[in-house]
């Protein structure tokens, strides 16, 4: 029998990146090799011009469609040259990762996102007066009037272990419909591939519910919590020393540094770290233990083990990976080489 390969990549959407696939059908025998695609129709090319390159960089059994289909993540590059496109900020993270391999960098990703249904929140009221109650009960909540979602999250976490893909929990978040899982430890590229998968199977998923996942930073504005990505991160040393925490927290916040990193770090950080909601001030960079106001939090058995890694709080739910962890690998490990 033939089988299916879901060939996937991320697109030219601005200000954020949305991500598309299409299918396509393998001989017994044959693996998925280079494709293309039109590029005038994801703001990737010009159409006089429009073919772009997919290459597949990353490939896990497909939990949907079982059997043998698979899933193919793909970097897209430019025709001829075969060049990394514009778009593709993996190529970059993988020389950062090669640079700096001896330090054996490990990441866990945060995901927050939020599920929306006819324009809303999932599970907010539809008619009549629009919110639900304060933030409060929804966070890690049970029940009903807690939560909203749960059995596509559940569908989508066995979904991610039936995929090999690295995901270490889930939970309810502090505004109703919103979610998070995370995705680590793994390393700076591996993170992010199988973070991009992740978010695939959460999209592909909720559209069979009829619900849309949203990675929005501040899907509703007012007194309700943003979505963030946060970014937990170490090292060899950092897993053995606490004079290399430090190190690493006193890098992110060098000279230009914290501006240099805002700017990979999400479109609309401005609306989410606004210093509320469990957020530092864009403004400002600080780091603490346990502190969830602080840019960056050493958690409190890092502290207490002398040992371990640290969360850098600030990037946003809607940010390309690939930018972030490359971002804190060669700024920390070049700090520490
Ligand atoms: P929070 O208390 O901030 O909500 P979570 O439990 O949601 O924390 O996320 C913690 C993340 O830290 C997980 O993704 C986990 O895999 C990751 N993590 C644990 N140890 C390390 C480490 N040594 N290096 C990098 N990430 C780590
Ligand atoms: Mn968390
Ligand atoms: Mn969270
Ligand atoms: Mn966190």
């Amino acid at each position: 029998m033939p089988y299916r390969a879901e060939y996937i990549w991320i697109d030219g959407t601005e200000p954020t990146a949305q991500m598309r696939s299409k299918t396509k059908i393998l001989a017994v025998g044959e693996s998925p090799g280079i494709w293309g695609f039109d590029g005038s129709s994801t703001n990737q090319a010009p159409g006089s011009n429009s073919d772009c390159v997919l290459n597949p960089v990353f490939q896990c059994p497909d939990p949907i469609r079982g059997g043998d289909d698979i899933l193919v993540l793909c970097e897209v590059l430019l025709p001829g040259t075969l060049e990394p496109h514009v778009t593709n900020h993996r190529a970059a993270c993988v020389a950062a990762a090669e640079t700096y391999a001896d330090q054996e960098p490990l990441f866990g990703l945060e995901q927050e996102y939020t599920f929306f249904k006819h324009g809303r929140p999932l599970g907010w009221p539809d008619s009549g007066v629009y919110y639900p109650a304060p933030q409060g009960p929804y966070y890690c909540g049970i029940g009903a009037t807690e939560i909203s979602g749960r059995d596509i999250v559940e569908a989508h976490t066995t979904a991610c272990m039936q995929a090999g893909l690295g995901i270490s929990g889930t939970n309810a978040e502090v505004m109703l419909g919103q979610w998070e899982f995370q995705v680590g430890p793994l390393g700076t590229v591996e993170v992010a591939d199988h973070l991009w998968t992740a978010r695939y199977l959460l999209y592909r998923i909720a559209e069979d519910h009829g619900v849309d996942a949203s990675i929005s930073a501040k899907p509703i504005k007012g007194d309700w919590n943003g979505a963030g990505c946060h970014t937990n991160f170490s090292t060899n040393k950092m897993r053995e020393n606490y004079d290399a925490i430090i190190a690493a927290c006193e890098a992110l916040g060098g000279e230009g540094v914290p501006e240099r990193h805002l700017e990979g770090y999400g479109h609309g950080y401005e609306e989410r770290l606004t210093g509320l909601h469990e957020t530092a001030h864009f403004s400002e960079y600080r780091y603490g233990v346990s502190d969830r106001g602080a840019s960056v939090r050493i958690p409190w058995q890092v502290a207490q083990e002398q040992k371990g890694y640290i969360e850098d709080r600030r990037p946003n739910a809607n940010i390309d990976p690939y930018v972030v962890t490359r971002l804190i690998t060669e700024t920390c490990c070049a700090a520490m080489a």
